[in-house]
């Protein structure tokens, strides 16, 4: 029997199953969907499959299904951010180099060493550079037999049409609360309460869920910021002008962490909405839902939506490089007042 390792993705991995027993797999694949959702472990359950020893592949126990999942078939290849560490979001500018393009098209045409069919995924591929990109292009114009790229990738609008064109796209959609906490539970071994906070976290990518599992550092790192957040609710301007300054100091040398933290804060005001419209079973963060039921006490529903949609217009001006203290000071003044409070405090005009 086949053994696909993903996690729900029924039907990209019906897709693939299909294409596998008519021999009719594309040369190329784009896997579309958020951070962690499982494109890295389907990418590399297809190379299984392409070089399973098996009948039925992939069979996840033949030295070649092995080989792959511990990153040591050498027909097998990832093409990357190349970077120390996990520090690539530290790095605005970081981008896969034509080089390691060009290294990846030498390996191409050189016939698979050890196994039947040679598989490049290119992780982050939304990251490759124009030239990189442009140099890709050659490779899916004219497809060699036994090569298969596997391009993952956040978005399809973040590459050239020129490249998602030549390309199968196949779609992961973030799991169902409900199904990531039952497939933490019963995968993983995850006590009940965890996996149901961890289900809600994740956002449905099962990837983060498993990381936050087995490293108590993330689940810390968001106890710690959402103290912070509530913090600088109640805070006064000037607090909350330095915690400004502070997330735009942090912005110049890791984006990606300022982006977390607005998310985070996109999740609470969510919360509060939910819990305002009586959906506190849908609520992310459901070990904070007392405060949470308590808070939305004090705002009325429009002064929420307000929020909500403040946040996201700072989330989307930074990623459009305005002035990350101007966007970042702005979205600390337009923090909702609560009633019998301060009141709410007009806007001033920063522009
Ligand atoms: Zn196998």
């Amino acid at each position: 029997m086949s053994v696909w390792q993903v996690v729900g993705q029924t039907r990209a991995v019906s897709l693939l199953q299909r294409s596998l027993e008519r021999g009719s797999l594309a040369h190329a694949y784009l896997l579309i969907g958020p951070a962690h959702v499982g494109k890295m472990a389907l990418a590399l359950n297809l190379a299984q499959a392409l070089n399973c020893e098996a009948s039925d592949p992939p069979c996840g126990e033949c030295a070649s299904c092995q080989k792959i999942a511990l990153g040591k078939h050498a027909d097998v290849q990832i093409i990357g951010l190349t970077s120390d560490g996990n520090s690539a979001e530290a790095k605005p500018r970081a981008e896969i180099s034509i080089d390691q393009i060009r290294q990846m098209q030498h390996s191409a045409s050189l016939p698979p060493f050890e196994g039947k069919h040679k598989v490049f995924i290119v992780d982050r591929a939304e990251q490759l550079s124009n030239e990189a990109a442009n140099c890709l292009l050659k490779s899916l114009e004219e497809p060699v037999g036994k090569v298969i790229f596997i391009l993952l990738a956040i978005s399809e609008s973040l590459l050239p049409a020129t490249v998602t064109s030549r390309c199968q796209q196949l779609k992961l959609p973030p799991l169902a609360a409900t199904e990531l906490e039952a497939a933490l539970n019963s995968g993983w071994g995850i006590e009940p309460q965890k996996a149901r906070l961890l289900a809600r976290l994740s956002h449905g990518c099962l990837g983060w869920a498993i990381s936050a599992a087995s490293d108590d550092g993330l689940l810390q790192q968001r106890t710690q910021q959402l103290d912070r957040l509530l913090d600088i609710i109640n805070a006064d301007y000037e607090e909350r002008f330095a915690y400004a300054a502070q997330l735009a100091a942090q912005f110049s040398q890791n984006r990606g962490w300022v982006q977390e933290i607005l998310d985070l804060w996109l999740d609470w005001w969510r919360d509060l909405l939910l819990v305002k419209v009586g959906c506190n079973d849908t609520i992310t963060n459901i070990d904070r839902s007392a405060i949470l039921i308590e808070m939305a006490r004090g705002y009325n529903l429009a002064q929420i939506k307000v929020f909500i949609n403040n946040i996201q217009a700072a989330g989307e001006q930074l990623r459009l490089n305005a002035n990350p203290q101007l966007v970042l000071e702005t979205f600390m003044l337009s923090i909702p007042g609560r009633r019998g409070e301060l009141g709410e405090i007009p806007l001033p005009n920063l522009r």
